[in-house]
């Protein structure tokens, strides 16, 4: 059976073809500049490659490049689109409404534009993507909608709810939702297939760590806590934003500086974090290498940005009593070796002792780098989102 999963964006729409009898990528690729001009860039697992412009002036061409992409010309890897049995579409926020994975109705649509105030920029162009993609592909073509909010409904109220009048919960659903759900729910279920532990019993700390960052608290393989909150703003530095900071801080600027609530919304999401801190790049190489070379700013956000998840993880552990196993994810977690490796240092008292060279060889494995005596794991285990919106969608049809 063959899944095409989309990841769509206000300008563009992300797609990866994967054959699941056996799990493998058979095509992926990524429109671009869909509203301004248009760019296809196309791949095959076979190595062909396919590049062009194209005129995108909506989500629907966009669709229609990519059914003509697969099946004709270079880059093809099917005959038909009838070929594709289901699509799956990542969303950003299923608000309290959607606590799993579910096909797509003309309501789902309706629901996922409906909460468009919690997920401005995600919510409205999935919502688009999909009525689009029912336009190209027939309303045949089952659709699954995999939110990224989804996995952390298991939380319990005093993880998600914030200290403010209740009313604002009430008024205007305010709340922790979290995010990278997809990601962390996929990392956790793989740990549990790599090691046969029942999650029953079991309480890990799935560290996703990318240009976005976030951790969540699993005990019993149900998410108990996570740090990203109403928005993906919450928890600590990323890329461009600053994560948690005391809210005085955002009041103070935007009197000192005649700030718009957007203006500030913009300084935080987009200023801020690897950034804004260091005045070089959002991007953690970038910030790793300044650093090395002795760039002070560069290193107070390497300290801040290690610090600060070290503290997350010591408070989940507090939280659950205790940690069984960490798992590093994403960009960051899955390549940078020395970031991995200062987390897990001197986590001795939690029970963690973190092999050196163990850890410096993990990049993109999956491997446990925790010394054989250590009682806490300390594992690398690469996220595949687009595999599991596949098996999700899979799912449902069945
Ligand atoms: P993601 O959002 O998951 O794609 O992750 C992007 C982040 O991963 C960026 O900050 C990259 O700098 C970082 N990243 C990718 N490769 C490496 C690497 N080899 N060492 C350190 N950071 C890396």
């Amino acid at each position: 059976m063959k899944v095409l999963v989309i990841n769509a964006g206000s300008s563009s729409l992300k797609y990866q073809l994967i054959d699941m009898d056996n799990e493998n990528v058979i095509a992926k690729g990524n429109c671009e500049r869909i509203g301004l001009d248009g760019f296809i860039g196309h791949k095959t697992a076979d190595g062909r490659e396919v590049e062009k412009e194209m005129d995108f002036p909506t989500h629907k061409e966009a669709f229609m490049a990519v059914v003509e992409v697969l099946t004709t010309g270079e880059g093809k890897v099917i005959d038909d689109v009838k070929e594709i049995s289901a699509v799956g579409h990542r969303v950003l926020h299923g608000s309290e409404v959607y606590k799993t994975s579910t096909l797509v109705t003309d309501k789902v649509i309706e629901d996922i534009f409906s909460f468009r105030e919690l997920g401005p920029l995600h919510n409205p162009p999935q919502a688009t993507a999909m009525k689009a993609c029912q336009e190209v592909f027939g309303k045949d073509t089952p659709m699954v909608a995999v939110f990224d909010t989804s996995f952390h409904q298991t939380m319990p109220p005093k993880a998600y709810m914030f200290g403010i009048p209740y009313e604002y919960y009430e008024k205007y659903s305010i709340r922790r939702y979290g995010f990278h759900g997809t990601s962390h729910r996929y990392v956790s279920q793989r740990y549990f297939e790599i090691t046969g532990k029942d999650p029953k019993g079991t309480k890990i700390i799935t560290c996703h760590l990318g240009n976005g960052s976030s951790l969540a608290a699993i005990q019993d393989g149900k998410v108990v806590d996570t740090s990203m909150g109403l928005t993906p703003l919450d928890g600590f530095i990323m890329g461009t934003r600053c994560g948690g900071i005391d809210p005085s801080v955002v009041t103070y600027i935007m009197n000192k500086e005649n700030l718009t609530p957007d203006e500030m919304s913009n300084l935080m999401n987009k200023k801020s974090g690897f950034l804004g801190l260091s005045g070089i790049s959002n991007d953690c190489r970038d910030i790793q290498k300044a650093a090395s070379e002795g760039n002070a700013r560069a290193q107070l956000t390497v300290d801040m940005f290690v610090y600060q998840i070290r503290k997350f993880i010591g408070s989940y552990a507090a939280a659950m009593g205790g940690v069984d196993a960490l798992l590093f994810t994403g960009g960051i977690g899955e390549n940078s070796q020395d970031i991995r490796y200062d987390i897990c240092s001197d986590f001795e008292y939690l029970g963690l002792k973190a092999n050196k060279e163990l850890c410096m060889n993990a990049n993109r494995k999956e491997v446990n780098f925790a010394e054989k005596d250590s009682k806490v794991e300390a594992w690398v285990i690469p996220t595949n989102e687009e595999l599991m919106i596949a098996k999700d969608t899979v799912a449902l049809l069945k």
